[in-house]
This record gives C-alpha cells, structure tokens and sequence, in this order.
C-alpha cells in the first residue's frame, strides 16, 4: 500500500516541492482524463457554500458603563432578538449573548441573523437595545472593532447529502428551500449542495476530517469540533467553530427564504494524500453522487433522484444584468426576492449575489442573462422538464474559499 505522512507532505510544501490542488483544478482533470496519480498529489483543498441553518454565534459586548444594570433580560441588535447569557455578568455592563443565524427581526421580516453577521464583519454600527430585570432600557451603539470576543459555532455544517426538491401540487409551497414559495405543477426546483466540491464527499469515511483538523471558515483559521448534530454514517455533517473577528465577510450573510431569513458559510478543508484509501475517495465526481428529488410538502417523499452533475455541470454561476432590457417596473421584483439583497437601484452587486438564479426567471423584464438549467425527470410515468429556479449553495465562493486555502498552504501560512 502507498502511504505518507503528513511530516513527508509539510517537508516538500517547505521546499516548494508539494502538488496542491483545489477540488476544482483536480476534478477538471479527472473529467478530462487527466487524473493525476498518488505520486503526483499531495494534497487538495476542498470546499462547500451553502445555507447552514445551525449557525450561532456567541458575543460578549459593552453596553453601558458598570454598576448600571443588574443583570440583562432580553437583548437585540439591529432588531434581531438574541438569548442572553450564559454567564450573567452582573454590574459590569457587558453583556454575553448567543445569536442564532436564523433569528429573525421583530422589525424587518427579511432582516435576521444572517444578515446581522455580515453587517457586523462589513464594520458597520449595530444598534444594541438591552431590556433590564429592573426594567430599564438600555441603548447603545457598537461594532466589530468594539467586540471583545465573538466565537462562531456551527452545529451542523458542510452536509455531505442533501435532497433537492419539486412541486406537484396545484398551488405554490412557502419552505427554508426556496426565497420565494415554490410554484406548483411540477414547474420550479431548488437543491443545495457543491457537489463533488464538498469536503465529506471527498473523505466520506472522516478519515482526515475529525475533531480537531484545522480548517477556514468564512476565511478565518478554525477547527472541526466532530460530527454535527443530526450527523450519521448515511448523512454526514460536522460541526465547526473559529473567531469571528477573524472572518472575511464575503464567505457569511443572510439568505432570504419563503420562511425567513436563514444564513449562508463558507468551508474550505484540506485532504492531505497519506495513502491510497484517501486518493481513492478522492475521485469521486457528480455523476456519482445521487442527489433525491423530494416532494416539497412534507419533505420526505421521494418521487425521483438526479446526480449533481445534471444540475451543476455546464450552468452559469452568476448573472448578467442587461440594463438595457429593464422595462423599469413600478416595484422591481428582483429587488424584492433576491436572497441576499444583491440587486438596488438597478444596480446588481457580484459581491453579495450568492448566484441563486431566481432573477432570472422572475425578473419582468427579462433582464437578467443566466443559464441556471432544467432537469428532466420521469415521475409516475410522466416526463417532465422541470427548471431549476434556486440554488442554495454556492460553487464560487467554495471555490474562491479553497483556492484561497491553497495560497495559504503553498505560502506556508497554513501548516497542515
Ligand atoms: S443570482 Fe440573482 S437573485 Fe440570486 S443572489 Fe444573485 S442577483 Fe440575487
Ligand atoms: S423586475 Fe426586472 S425589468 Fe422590472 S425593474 Fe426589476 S430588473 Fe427591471
């Protein structure tokens, strides 16, 4: 059997000599019969984008000067109401605080946790409103620079499946998998997952990912904690954590979803090559990786499966806007569905768009360029052509997040 270690792998990464891919470079070449061998990788740095719901955070920040308040009973930033506590800080005027990515605002609907994230990254002042056990409000002002400790806690990150999921009801279906309700009629779909991208479907067996491997998350260094909640053999998932104030906020904000706003990461982990097993498993592509089709009331009935090379393979990743084409509409519909607030004032910003692909099939003027793709399924003896109308994960900045993950190795700022 062919092995290595991981000291043979960080010696050739010192002296320049370590073959580093990202899961892109290496399954282009598996795709084009190009594989490299065992003796030609070191390593590949895999990645995933997508809507994790088990995101919180945990803060503590300065509200008042000491001796103010007792103790805090609710707390909320920007609206968006988090859980106080665990440890009370009595007379100090700080104020620990748990906020979960999916907290929604008791002002805004489509403003939650998610968004709140990315505000607090982007160096922005976030209003803090405290509701005392005396019952005084408190109100202040803080923002990144003034956070004395901020730890991101994923419970359940990076899945190695998922199911994606169709409409065959008369009327459309509000759900977390879609920004806007699902037409029925078997006329939209919507899946998440990166596919062969993804770290678990590279290491399936957790041979390299386990409690303690160091990783990026949303670009700051951090550490797998071990399986994530709800995690199983058949469905693997992991639960991650790492400093916020680390984090780069292109990889973190809100998504909009027919239930809410819910909140997206980035991950990107290394699968160091130590012997022939993890080379193996290495080769997976999409073809292989089945992907259910699930009827969207209830969640759980299967009516078909795919693989994710029928809805990733060959398809744009992110819009163009066609100015030109805008017929100006009263109330732009784009700006009211998309996910992460991506289009204002006729103005499409790649920075935040998480290439979903709903404006491209609701914009009314047709304006916007993207081929997101259909998937032709038979179902009940039926066929159907079913367009893909939402993606909740995104290729590009799983892609970007590993990319930067080899720099980080190759320049020896990243030890394995
Ligand atoms: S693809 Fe369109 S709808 Fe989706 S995030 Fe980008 S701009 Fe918004
Ligand atoms: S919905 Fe489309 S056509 Fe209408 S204003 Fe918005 S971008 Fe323009």
């Amino acid at each position: 059997m062919k092995e290595r270690t991981i000291e043979e792998i960080n010696k050739k990464i010192e002296n320049n000599e370590a073959n580093i891919f990202t899961v892109r470079e290496f399954k282009k070449l598996i795709k084009e019969d190009k594989t490299p061998s065992f003796e030609e990788v070191d390593v590949v740095t895999t990645g995933t984008c997508g809507v994790m719901s088990g995101t919180a955070a945990i803060f503590n920040f300065i509200v008042s000067e000491p001796g103010k308040f007792m103790r805090a009973k609710n707390i909320y930033l920007n609206g968006v109401p988090a859980n106080v506590g665990p440890c009370p800080n009595e007379w100090l005027g700080s104020v620990d605080l748990i906020l979960h990515g999916t907290a929604k605002s008791l002002e805004n609907p489509f403003y939650g946790g998610g968004f709140l994230l990315k505000d607090l990254l982007e160096a922005k002042d976030i209003e803090v409103k405290v509701e005392t056990i005396e019952g005084e409000i408190i109100e202040s002002k803080t923002n990144i620079n003034e956070l004395i400790r901020g730890q991101l806690i994923g419970s359940r990150m990076a899945f190695k499946n998922y199911n994606s999921f169709t409409n065959p009801s008369d009327e459309a279906v509000s759900s977390i998998f879609g920004a806007i309700p699902l037409e029925g009629n078997f006329s939209t779909y919507t899946f998440s997952g990166c596919g062969d991208f993804n770290p678990i479907q590279n290491d399936p067996d957790l041979n390299i990912i386990k409690a303690g491997t160091k990783i990026l998350l949303n670009g700051a260094e951090a550490y797998v904690l071990g399986e994530g909640t709800r995690s199983s053999q058949e469905k693997p998932n992991l639960m991650l954590s790492g400093n916020i104030k680390d984090m780069d906020s292109q990889y973190i904000g809100g998504f909009k979803t027919g239930e809410g706003g819910e909140v997206y990461d980035t991950v990107a982990i290394p699968i160091p090559v130590l012997n022939e097993e993890i080379y193996n498993n290495l080769l997976v592509v999409n073809e292989d990786i089945e992907l259910g089709v699930m009827d969207i009331r209830g969640r759980h009935l299967p009516l078909s499966k795919t693989d994710y090379s029928k809805v990733w393979d060959a398809y744009d990743l992110r819009p163009k806007f066609i100015e030109s084409d805008c017929i100006n509409c009263d109330i732009c519909r784009v700006e009211e569905i998309c996910p992460t607030n991506a289009f204002n004032d006729k103005k499409l910003d790649l920075y935040r768009c998480f290439g979903c692909g709903i404006c491209s099939h609701y914009c009314i003027g047709d304006s916007f360029n993207m081929n997101t793709g259909s998937l032709k399924l038979k179902i009940d003896d039926k066929v159907h052509n079913i367009p893909i109308v939402c993606r909740q994960s995104d290729l590009l900045r799983a892609d970007k997040l590993s990319s930067h993950l080899k720099d980080l190795i190759e320049n020896q700022e990243f030890k394995l």
